[in-house]
């Protein structure tokens, strides 16, 4: 089947913003929806900024910075940014609540044979699927930040997504550029499944006295050749980030191989939340 190039963007945060602009700058008509038009205007300046640095880099120029601006609309109309869509990707606040709401909406207004698909870290793409009247349209798009700098996408198909609809969405993937990875619909998917243990041991290793932060994340950066040091990695993440997915491993997976760090929880409960909030294995107030 194909498939019209108007997707809606729904939530214009640290992820929809970026999504909006891949979407835009791969040729597709893109109405990027948040609750607030400051929201918007703030994601249309955040998207203009990463333009001039792809200007600068030369990977665009001026005239496709205008066409990409041009293909992007605003609004804070749910149901009109669904309507004419065939792909949603919903990429609000990690919060069941808000995002059951919006596939509600989205079910209702947008066209039948349109995909659905959720940016979410966490959350069963399955249970989101179960919301709508048309789960095996439902999928999960998992983009990384930063959106236009990252090449992959994890793919997630819940229980119910049909062959065609992951195809379908492979293939939109392809189009941005991304590398699709297929991943079935289990707790922390890939990504997350496989990092936040990491990170969380590594805490350990804080907590028990077995090393210094710093020494912890020199070990990681030059003996295991990663960019970031895990530590590092999860104050710029957000420590209460980190925790919710432990969390969701934990009770997702049931084994106690996930239980998160005390360390951890005790430095979000006193507000320690990495790099956002000035503090957490490192000072960044300094
Ligand atoms: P964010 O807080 O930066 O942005 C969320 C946006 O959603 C906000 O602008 C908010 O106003 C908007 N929103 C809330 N309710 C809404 C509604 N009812 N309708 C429309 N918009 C609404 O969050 P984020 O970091 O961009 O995360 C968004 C999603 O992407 C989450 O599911 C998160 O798990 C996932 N994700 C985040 C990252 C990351 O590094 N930040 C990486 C991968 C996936």
């Amino acid at each position: 089947m194909t498939l019209n190039k108007n997707v809606a963007v729904v939530g214009a945060g640290t992820m929809g913003n970026g999504i909006a602009h891949v979407f835009a700058q791969f040729g597709y008509t893109v109405k990027l929806c948040d609750v607030k038009q400051d929201y918007l205007d703030r994601a249309l300046q955040t998207i203009t900024k990463n333009l001039d640095r792809q200007i600068k880099k030369e990977v665009i120029n001026e005239t496709q910075k205008k066409e990409i601006l041009d293909s992007i609309s605003v609004t804070t109309d749910l149901a009109s940014a669904a309507a004419d869509s065939s792909l949603v990707i919903e990429a609000v606040t990690e919060d069941i609540n808000v995002k059951t709401a919006i596939f509600k909406t989205v079910d209702e207004k947008a066209p039948a044979d349109a995909i659905i698909a959720s940016n979410t870290s966490s959350i069963s793409i399955t249970e989101l699927a179960a919301i709508t009247k048309r789960p095996d349209k439902v999928i999960g798009m998992h983009f990384m930040n930063p959106v236009p700098m990252m090449k992959l996408v994890e793919v997630i198909r819940g229980l119910a997504t049909s062959d065609d609809t992951y195809t379908r969405t492979k293939e939109i993937a392809e189009t941005l550029q991304k590398v699709p990875v297929e991943v079935n619909d289990y707790p922390g998917f890939i990504s997350n499944r496989v990092l936040l243990p990491m990170l969380n041991e590594a805490m350990y290793c804080v907590m028990e006295g077995v090393a210094e932060p710093e020494a912890i994340d020199t070990v990681m950066k030059l003996g295991m050749n990663h960019p970031m040091g895990p530590l590092t990695l999860a104050d710029f993440i957000g420590l209460d980030v980190c925790l919710s997915i432990m969390e969701v491993l934990h009770t997702g997976l049931g084994d106690d191989k996930y239980r998160p760090c005390p360390l951890l929880k005790k430095m979000v409960a006193a507000g320690y939340l990495g790099r956002k909030t000035g503090k957490g294995f490192y000072d960044y107030n300094k």
